[in-house]
């Protein structure tokens, strides 16, 4: 009853952001209390108060300059593939990035792709038209904007070897296009991770090659991937970064943690760096197996496990 209460005054309060949103000109869905849980690969996460799908590209760049001029704060969701949601939910806004922000252009050895597409998708179609480079991306689940702002990347290539051009909204700034040496690529980051830039797109620079060999050598990164990772559950793929030569994998599995369970979520006896959801985890459970891995690791190596994903609350 109390939550119900509670919830009827968010409403109100949500109503008027809402009304806003439509008189400023925004065409996409407005959800009030979306549940995360549907909304990220490791099917955990409470409610977010109000739940944003743009229309379109265009759409998007619209809400972000009506969020900014009224200084609306606001999380940005691509496919919930790096991502651990409390099960309180995100209080405020969570906009996805997603089908809708999903135009892809071929240009010569150039490609351009909004943000919401899938980066897997993306190789795909690259490989078909015979364009190499983003064969590490065929098993990496989230959309173009999520891989740009984690640099991700696995078999030693990731997003900065192929990257020609960001172009970012900046609420103190507006829309602008960013070199690859101007993104500050790291392991698993960039300078948008940290100045809150929204990527609305990029631009890859691909080599030629024959489509056949493209695709011989993504199908043998997916067979790789299907034999090391547990896909076969959900999660939110790495949970740490690896430390400086070593992996948190094997950190981990030497710890003895390999299948230690709390509730419903598992260490993987498969991969000791990915905690899986065995159909009814809880936030809580997952994030008290990742306290016990880094204190494990922390105690019996002097090593500091550092997150890969990132918890929302
Ligand atoms: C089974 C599995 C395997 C995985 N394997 C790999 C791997 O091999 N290599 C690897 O690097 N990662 C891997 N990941 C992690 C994940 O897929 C990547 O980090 C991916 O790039 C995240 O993209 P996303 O769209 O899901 O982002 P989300 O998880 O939705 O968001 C991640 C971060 O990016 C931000 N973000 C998303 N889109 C935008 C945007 N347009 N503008 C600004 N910020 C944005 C979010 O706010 C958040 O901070 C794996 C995950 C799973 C579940």
């Amino acid at each position: 009853m109390k939550k119900l209460k509670i919830r009827m005054k968010a409403g109100q309060r949500y109503k008027k952001v809402t009304r806003g949103l439509h008189n400023s000109g925004f065409r996409g869905e407005i959800r009030l209390f979306e549940e995360m849980k549907g909304r990220t690969s490791i099917k955990i996460g409470g409610p977010a108060d109000i739940f944003i799908i743009p229309a379109s590209g265009n759409d998007l760049k619209k809400l972000l300059e009506y969020l900014s001029q009224q200084n609306i704060p606001y999380h940005i969701l691509g496919r919930g593939t790096n991502i651990l949601v409390s099960d309180q939910g995100v209080r405020g806004l969570v906009i996805q990035v997603g089908r809708a922000s999903a135009e892809i252009t071929f240009n010569g050895n150039q490609v351009m792709a909004e943000a919401g597409v899938a980066l897997a998708r993306l190789a795909r179609l690259a490989g078909e038209r015979g364009l190499s480079g983003l064969e590490f991306g065929a098993g990496i689940p989230g959309t173009v904007g999520g891989a740009v702002i984690m640099n991700a990347g696995c078999q030693g290539e990731d997003i900065s070897c192929i990257i020609k051009r960001v172009r970012t909204f900046h609420p103190d700034a507006g829309v602008k296009d960013w070199a690859p040496e101007d993104c500050r690529f790291g392991y698993r980051s960039s300078r948008f991770r940290k100045d809150g830039g929204i990527v609305l797109e990029a631009e890859f620079e691909l080599r030629r090659d024959r489509p056949l060999l493209i695709k011989k050598r993504m199908d043998d990164i997916l067979a790789r991937r299907k034999a090391v990772l547990p896909l076969e559950y959900p999660s939110a793929g790495s949970i740490f970064k690896n430390p400086p030569g070593d992996f948190a994998g094997r950190l981990i599995d030497a710890v003895g943690l390999k299948g230690k369970r709390a509730g419903g979520a598992q260490i993987s006896e498969k991969h000791a760096n990915v905690i899986i959801n065995l159909g009814s985890a809880r936030a809580t459970e997952v994030e008290e197996l990742i306290a016990l891995a880094r204190e494990k690791v922390k105690e019996m190596f002097g090593v500091e496990l550092e997150l890969e994903i990132e918890i929302w609350s």
